[in-house]
């Protein structure tokens, strides 16, 4: 495997086998966002994800993964539940929220396992126009971010793309102390792609690069707790926070968004980025 400054450099085959390990992903959060309604419980959602995952032939990626092992295929963090929460027996109602994060392992020809990591918000029901806003303006933000992404661009363009936009539209809490990351053969890789930042700063952008950009955002405080299971962290102000992520690798030809469906190409071409896929 190439390094560039610790940063892992994917070939382009690599980033193709990337691209189904990311599918794999994309396709289980939409058959997720499907499955959310009241009365469904995040256990549910979670037995519906694990099947997905491996019926695909991935293996899901948060199982087992940290300390204390994570429990589940997926996180489900429901109303002020930021990142991190634990499937359970919690029964979705009508009016709430909940943020749902899910990664996959796929093996290439060699064995190598590949990874793919996003994360939705989806309304149960109907929800308050205030945080049927907070949900739209976290999603922008990523899209923001993403399409911020260049070959010879720095990290920080990507974080000051996802800041700049979520501080104009209003009073929102940009969470502290959680930010994005390189991804590829592990879920978790230099470099951290922070939601705030200034453009031009950071590790340089190389073709071949893989990054998950993810902001985590809340109707009230950045500031976090995490709760007694060692894992859920909420808003500590009990705000209602909204979390969307995707995986990306920059190519020659630019952004390939590999867990979106259509690769990003939509948005993307919405925003005046290249789309990269290869
Ligand atoms: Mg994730
Ligand atoms: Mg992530």
């Amino acid at each position: 495997m190439l390094f560039d400054h610790r940063i892992e450099v994917k070939t382009p085959e690599q980033v193709r086998s990337m691209r189904a390990a990311g599918l794999v992903v994309g396709r289980t959060l939409a058959r997720l966002r499907d499955a959310v309604q009241p009365g469904v419980s995040t256990a549910d959602l979670d037995a519906l994800a694990e099947a997905s995952i491996r019926e695909q032939g991935g293996v899901p990626s948060f199982l087992g993964y940290g300390v204390p092992p994570f429990p589940a295929s997926i996180c489900a963090s429901v109303n002020d539940e930021v990142v991190h929460g634990i499937p359970g027996p919690r029964v979705l109602q009508e009016g709430d929220i909940i943020s749902i994060d899910c990664g996959a392992i796929v093996a290439d020809e060699d064995g190598t396992g590949w990874h793919g990591d996003a994360a939705i918000t989806v309304a149960v029901g109907d929800v308050p126009e205030d945080v049927r806003r907070l949900m739209q303006v976290t999603e922008d933000a990523l899209w923001r971010g993403l399409a911020a992404a260049r070959v010879g661009g720095r990290v920080g363009d990507i974080s000051h793309a996802v800041e700049s936009f979520v501080r104009a539209a209003g009073d929102f809490g940009i969470v502290e102390g959680y930010t994005g990351h390189g991804i590829g053969t592990s879920m978790h890789m230099e470099p951290d792609v922070p939601n705030e930042g200034r453009r031009g700063r950071g590790p340089r952008l190389k073709r071949g690069m893989a990054l998950a950009v993810e902001p985590m955002v809340t109707l009230g405080t950045a500031d976090t707790v995490v709760a007694d299971d060692e894992w859920t962290v909420i808003s500590a102000d009990r705000s209602w926070a909204a979390h969307y992520e995707h995986t990306f690798a920059l190519t020659d030809a630019g952004v390939w968004v590999l867990t979106a469906e259509d690769g990003g190409q939509a948005r993307l071409e919405e925003l005046g980025a290249p789309y990269g896929a290869i």
